[in-house]
């Protein structure tokens, strides 16, 4: 599942390439659940817009789409009506890519929308399990949660006061802090030397500040690298990212901590997996 490097990379990656560019048409496919909006109203919201920018905002993309409400007299219609805005959200899911591609490029099965471009190209959402989300709204897009490279170490430290929930649950918990998922929690409490079972609530301010500046500097090494791929992760032009070959403990389970040599051990923290040295964290 993509986290927040590997959504920035892809963010950041679209924006290089769509920024300014019109959606001549949209097609969406018939399967319902990647439309979050109704299918008329994303055709309606994208076709003949112009995309203003794109940027991550927690683990969602989102696309700023601008639409002048009458473009053969620009200086009457923005005074009657001014540009009306909107925004395409994208959440990945599992499985979810948006591939740029020339249309004679073969269709990727399970493509569930596709936004022709006024540069020939297209824009692809393919998603084979389909926990993807495709949704247009009218109103600035928040995440639920703190972002983790804005949020100031006050604020996160009291994400966590009273909480009786082992700290790896509460990084996991995208009401809280938005985008950290199971790689980027693991490495982080690792740097910091926190295991993943203590309770949120019992860790120190000393941990707190660890944790916090373990966790902006794993997310920012790991945009640097392109993000992490572990199963099918590419961007937006097909790339993998190489953050995976820097994990520590993600994925090492019985291997030597790169530390002290101790393997790493691999327990199951609320259905989901997590990695850990437990000479190296306490
Ligand atoms: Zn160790």
């Amino acid at each position: 599942m993509p986290e927040l490097p590997e959504v920035e990379t892809i963010a950041r990656g679209l924006a290089r390439n769509l920024t300014g560019v019109v959606i001549e048409s949209v097609w969406l496919g018939s399967k319902p659940e990647p439309l979050k909006s109704p299918p008329a109203e994303i055709v309606g919201t994208l076709e003949r817009a112009r995309i203003a920018g794109v940027r991550r905002v927690g683990k969602h993309i989102v696309v700023d789409i601008s639409r002048d409400s009458n473009r053969r007299s620009p200086v009457a219609s923005r005074r009657k009506n001014p540009k009306q805005e909107a925004q395409w959200i994208v959440h990945l899911g599992m499985t979810g890519r948006l591939l740029i591609a020339q249309p004679e490029h073969e269709l990727p099965k399970h493509t569930h929308a596709i936004l022709r471009l006024r540069s020939g190209r297209e824009l692809r959402f393919v998603d084979p399990r389909r926990f993807g989300r495709l949704a247009v709204v009218r109103h600035n897009f928040q995440a639920p949660g703190s972002e983790p490279l804005d949020v100031d170490f006050e604020s996160f430290a009291k994400l966590f006061h009273g909480r009786k929930t082992p700290i790896k649950s509460a990084l996991l918990n995208q009401g809280l802090l938005s985008g950290v998922g199971n790689i980027y929690a693991d490495e982080s409490l690792f740097r910091a030397g926190i295991r993943p079972r203590r309770r949120a609530a019992s860790l120190t301010r000393a941990e707190l500040q660890r944790l916090y500046a373990a966790i902006q500097q794993v997310l920012k090494e790991a945009i640097a690298a392109g993000g992490s791929s572990v199963s099918d992760y590419v961007d937006s032009n097909g790339d993998a990212g190489f953050f995976q070959f820097q994990h520590r403990v993600y994925g090492r389970a019985g291997d030597p901590c790169l530390v002290c040599r101790t393997p790493v051990k691999r327990i199951v923290i609320a259905g989901r997996s997590a990695h850990y040295c437990r000479k190296c964290q306490r």
